[in-house]
């Protein structure tokens, strides 16, 4: 697809410089393996720290940079070790960092307690993250115009994700970790990216799948997607409902599986793909995540994915 368009114009033009653009967070994960949790007023003693550049901003950037996409980040980290840490994983999978500010803070934060079943327990301290304003996301909004897709999260302040919403030719938003969100916010989103979980937070019920998607529908977002695990997804848009599998893997990790997961859809789609086509790549790209350790360690090249 890529060649399609550079055929058009010989050099590709400044508008066609990205594929997509991120707006959202990164954090340094700093991860802990226990025996068992800790209660509280309770110290237990763990592993080895271990340090791994994350958040959902970062990670989505990766997860689609490392695919072949052409990706911006645009958000805030700290002008400290874990910011230079950040700084270095996403410039080694090529992600354009010109919209990626210093800030006088420290960078975002996620502590992760990871339990003998794999079982996380996480505290997010956002530092710089949370000092990304409206104006940040104004004074980019050749870029956000510009660009097909943009793809967001909620680790930032709501008024960023917002501003970014409405600048961008196609709001793909991963409401995630949930909150309540402004209406304009959800009737802007194209697809609004939902786990299970945070699906069923929204609609205050459990249930079956494709009602899920439905109803999710009805809340404004222009198409839905709902991720499920092992399942895979189920993707809706004008009362089409389609399930998407996913294929069979056997899970090592699944830490960072729906940034993958999203990431990858935010790309296809940019390339001008169905919202199902590109539901079924990115299911493969978060099956391809769960093989591997980690988040985006883990990520998969496109070769990885192809094997699949
Ligand atoms: P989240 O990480 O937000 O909870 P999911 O667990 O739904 O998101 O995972 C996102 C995607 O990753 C799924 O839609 C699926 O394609 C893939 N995936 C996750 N877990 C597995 C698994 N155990 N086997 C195969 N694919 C998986």
């Amino acid at each position: 697809m890529r060649e399609a368009r550079d055929e058009a114009g010989g050099r590709p033009e400044p508008h066609h410089r990205h594929d997509m653009v991120v707006v959202g967070s990164a954090n340094a994960d700093l991860v802990v393996r226990v025996q068992r949790h800790p209660a509280p007023g309770e110290t237990v003693l763990g592993s080895d720290l271990a340090v791994h550049p994350g958040g959902k901003g970062a990670n989505q950037a990766v997860a689609a940079a490392r695919l072949g996409a052409r990706v911006a980040l645009l958000g805030r980290v700290g002008a400290d070790g874990h910011g230079r840490l950040l700084r270095e994983s996403l410039e080694r999978d090529g992600v354009d960092l010109s919209h990626l500010h210093d800030t006088p803070a420290a960078s975002g934060v996620a502590m992760i307690a990871v339990g003998p079943r794999g079982d996380n327990s996480i505290i997010v301290a956002p530092g710089a993250n949370s000092l990304l304003t409206e104006d940040d996301v104004r004074l980019a909004a050749p870029l956000l115009r510009a660009a097909p897709v943009v793809s967001l999260q909620l680790e930032i302040p709501l008024p960023a994700v917002l501003a970014a919403a409405r600048l961008a030719r196609r709001p793909v938003l991963n409401l995630s970790p949930a909150m309540a969100v402004p209406e304009e916010l959800l009737a802007l989103c194209d697809p609004l990216v939902v786990n299970e979980h945070e699906a069923a937070w929204l609609l205050g019920d459990a249930g079956d799948p494709a009602r899920q998607a439905k109803a999710l529908l009805a809340l404004g977002p222009r198409s839905v997607v709902i991720t499920l695990g092992a399942d895979g997804a189920v993707t809706a848009e004008a009362g089409a409902v389609r399930p998407v599998p996913s294929p069979r893997v056997t899970p090592v990790d699944t830490t960072g599986a729906g940034d993958a997961f999203t990431g990858a859809l935010a790309w296809r789609l940019a390339l001008g793909e169905s919202l199902a086509g590109a539901a079924a790549f990115a299911a493969r790209v978060g099956a391809a995540t769960v093989r591997g350790a980690g988040a985006q360690s883990s990520y998969p090249t496109m070769a990885e994915v192809e094997t699949l």
